[in-house]
């Protein structure tokens, strides 16, 4: 593992909204808890003051990124040109939005609303997730950004479950810059193991969350986290490793209950974040000291 793994924080730690209170707040608690980088969902992101937090974010030396999933009424994998449209909008926003905050990367479901399908995607779906992604790739490559295709579980997408999933789309929109995202959270419910998605990614590997299977501390649940961060020291991957977790104690008006966050997994951030430092480094240690 490269000792330049950037190491971020999902900011749904710290504070469900964006307003400028809790963007301070976010800003400050993750240099204080030694992180490198910030992840804002653009989800429930309206009032974000993107000049003000750009500039705070420079101050404290803290790289961005920014991730978002669609909705049910702005989703380019609709069959509905309207709906794509709205989805198309939403997405070349977020992009300007990531890149005025001085982001490199907006990942998530990028490709569909974060819920549950009733049904499998269409062909006509699939064709307009690749025509808008293409359309968003170009924009994103005169600005020298990237875009993460986050695969996520069959409850919150029908478009891409696996890392093989994935690589497909990507061939199919056919940009360099688009990257694949892996969680393993999600990996957890769908792929067979931690570790042959990531060799299967290899150098088109372009974020990662680290998340337990409920999404709360890590090492509480079941995930084996060891093979997995092998596997990334194996293909020599040297892009950021952003912690996602997720409690009632910190709700997102929208994206809280998009991602069927319920239960109650902690209430103080700080001392989640400072365990989770901790057993990233821990574990990316162990590795460098074993090679
Ligand atoms: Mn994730």
């Amino acid at each position: 593992m490269n000792p330049t793994n950037p190491i971020g924080i999902h900011a749904l730690v710290w504070a469900g909204d964006t307003s400028a209170e809790s963007v301070t707040r976010a800003i400050t608690q993750t240099k204080k808890t030694g992180y490198q980088l910030l992840e804002f969902s653009l989800h429930d992101s309206l009032n974000l003051d993107v000049e003000a937090t750009r500039r705070q974010l420079t101050d404290a030396g803290l790289r961005v990124a920014c991730s978002r999933g669609l909705a049910f009424t702005a989703d380019v994998s609709s069959e509905d040109p309207d709906t794509v449209k709205r989805g198309a909008d939403l997405l070349a926003d977020s992009l300007e939005i990531t890149y005025a905050l001085g982001g490199t990367h907006l990942t998530g479901a990028l490709y569909s609303a974060l819920g549950k399908y009733g049904k499998p995607l269409s062909t006509q779906g699939r064709k307009n997730v690749v025509s808008v992604l293409q359309d968003l790739a170009s924009r994103a490559a005169e600005l020298e950004m990237t875009l993460g295709l986050e695969v996520c579980n069959r409850y919150e997408t029908n478009v891409i479950n696996t890392a093989r999933d994935a690589l497909k789309l990507a061939d199919d929109i056919g940009a360099d810059n688009v990257l694949i995202h892996l969680d393993t959270y999600h990996m957890n419910i769908e792929e067979n193991d931690l570790v042959q998605p990531v060799h299967e990614v290899g150098d088109r590997l372009g974020y990662v969350h680290i998340g337990e299977n409920h999404r709360g501390y890590l090492g509480s649940g079941h995930l084996d986290f060891a093979p997995f961060f092998r596997a990334l020291n194996a293909i020599g991957y040297q892009g950021p490793i952003t912690f996602e977790s997720f409690s009632s104690a910190v709700v997102a008006s929208g994206l809280s209950n998009d991602l069927a966050i319920w239960r109650n997994l902690w209430t103080d951030g700080e001392d989640l974040a400072r365990h989770a430092h901790q057993f990233i480094t821990e574990q990316l240690f162990l590795i460098r000291t074993a090679a």
